[in-house]
């Protein structure tokens, strides 16, 4: 059986390799990557991932204004968003769940089961 398509959006390459290689540990999931907001929309227009991982704070397009673009979709009003938040910015979980984000999980992450588990809640 094929995985599920995880979208792991984030400018940073080091914390995009991270989150791939950790993802691939946890289960069966395809990952695709993406480097902004505007280039995972792209990506979820044609390949309709079952969830997204979504830094905020990017280049281009940041990740508010893509969840809220993903919002406006017929096919992504109801999608999965986990937000990278910032743990300085004390103020993102709350901008990150106003602009529609499911779920966030302070960057660096440092518990790797607790956003396992999230993403199990979700894809369940
Ligand atoms: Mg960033």
């Amino acid at each position: 059986m094929q995985g599920k398509k995880i979208l792991v959006v984030e400018d940073n390459e080091d914390t995009r390799e991270i989150l791939l290689y950790r993802l691939q540990s946890m289960g069966d999931y395809q990952v695709m990557l993406a480097s902004n907001g505007r280039e995972a929309l792209e990506m979820a227009t044609k390949s309709r991932p079952d969830l997204v991982i979504m830094d905020l704070k990017m280049p281009v397009m940041d990740g508010w204004e893509a969840t809220k673009a993903l919002r406006d979709t017929p096919w992504g009003k109801d999608l999965p968003v986990i937000a990278l938040t910032a743990q300085a910015m004390e103020r993102d979980e709350e901008k990150a769940l106003s602009a529609g984000c499911s779920d966030y999980i302070a960057k660096p992450i440092m518990d790797y089961a607790v956003l396992k588990r999230k993403i199990e809640r979700f894809l369940r």
